[in-house]
C-alpha cells in the first residue's frame, strides 16, 4: 500500500468515527496515532479500518472502533487520571487510554490475552499501561481509588467491587444487561452520597464472566 493510500485510510476512518459521534479532539488524536492494526492478527489485520468488532483470541473480540470512541469520550479523561480497565482483550482500548491519562491498569481472565497485549505495548513503548491476568469482577483493591472505570464485557448490574474502587466524583462507563440481548452502555458517576446513573445507549458486548479463564 502507497503513502497516499495508508493516508486516504486513515481520513477515511476518522471520517467514520466523527460521523457516528466521536467528536472529541483528543479522543479523535488518540484514535489518529494508536494503528488499530497493530492489534488485530492474521486475516483480519485488512478489515482493522472498519468500524466493526473483529475476532481476536481466546473466542473473544475487538470492540469496533466508533463504540471504542464513544466509551472513551463518555470517561470525560482528565491527563492525571489513573485508570482501570476490565476486558483487555487485545490492548486496543487501554492503548487508547494510555494517550490521554497518565496511568492506566488492564485486567483481563486469559493470561494468553494480558500477555500479548502486554508485547505490543512494549513495542509501542507505551509504558503507563499495565496489564494484569486476573478475574477483573473484583476490580484492582491494591491502586484503587481509580479516577475513572471502563468495563468492555457486559455484567447484569455494575460489579459491587468496582463501585466501590471508584472515588468520590469518579466515573465508571460499563455495558449491563443480560450477554445475549441488546446491552445498554451506563456512565455511573461517584458523589458524596451515592452514585448517579445516565443511560447512554445500547450496545452489544461479550459477556463478563467470573473466574481467570484456561
Ligand atoms: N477492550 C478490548 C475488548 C474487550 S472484549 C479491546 O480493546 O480489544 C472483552 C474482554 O473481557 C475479553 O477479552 C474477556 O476475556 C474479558 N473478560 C470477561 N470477563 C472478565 C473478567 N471477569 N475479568 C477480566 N476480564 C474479563
Amino acid at each position: 500500500m502507497t503513502a497516499e493510500d495508508e493516508a486516504t485510510r486513515k481520513m477515511q476512518f476518522l471520517f467514520a468515527l466523527r460521523s457516528r459521534g466521536v467528536t472529541d479532539a483528543r479522543v479523535l488524536g488518540a484514535m489518529e496515532r494508536i494503528d488499530r492494526a497493530q492489534f488485530v492478527k492474521g486475516l483480519f489485520a485488512a478489515r482493522a479500518y472498519e468500524d466493526m468488532p473483529l475476532p481476536i483470541a481466546a473466542g473473544q473480540t475487538i470492540s469496533q472502533p466508533s463504540i471504542v470512541g464513544l466509551m472513551t469520550q463518555a470517561l470525560r479523561l482528565e491527563p492525571r487520571d489513573k485508570v482501570l480497565e476490565i476486558g483487555t482483550g487485545s490492548g486496543y482500548q487501554a492503548a487508547i487510554l494510555s494517550q490521554l491519562v497518565r496511568r492506566v491498569y488492564t485486567i483481563d481472565r486469559f493470561r494468553r490475552l494480558t500477555a500479548e497485549a502486554r508485547a505490543i505495548f512494549e513495542a509501542l513503548g507505551l509504558t503507563n499501561i499495565t496489564a494484569i491476568a486476573a478475574d477483573g469482577c473484583f476490580g484492582l483493591p491494591e491502586q484503587a481509588p481509580f479516577d475513572r472505570i471502563l468495563v468492555t464485557a457486559a455484567a447484569e448490574d455494575p460489579p459491587g467491587p468496582l463501585l466501590a474502587q471508584l472515588r468520590i466524583g469518579g466515573i465508571m462507563v460499563l455495558p449491563v444487561g443480560q450477554s445475549d440481548a441488546v446491552q445498554s452502555l451506563i456512565r455511573v458517576t461517584r458523589t458524596e452520597t451515592g452514585y448517579d446513573y445516565d443511560e447512554l445507549r445500547p450496545v452489544r458486548f461479550v459477556p463478563l464472566v467470573e473466574g481467570l479463564g484456561d
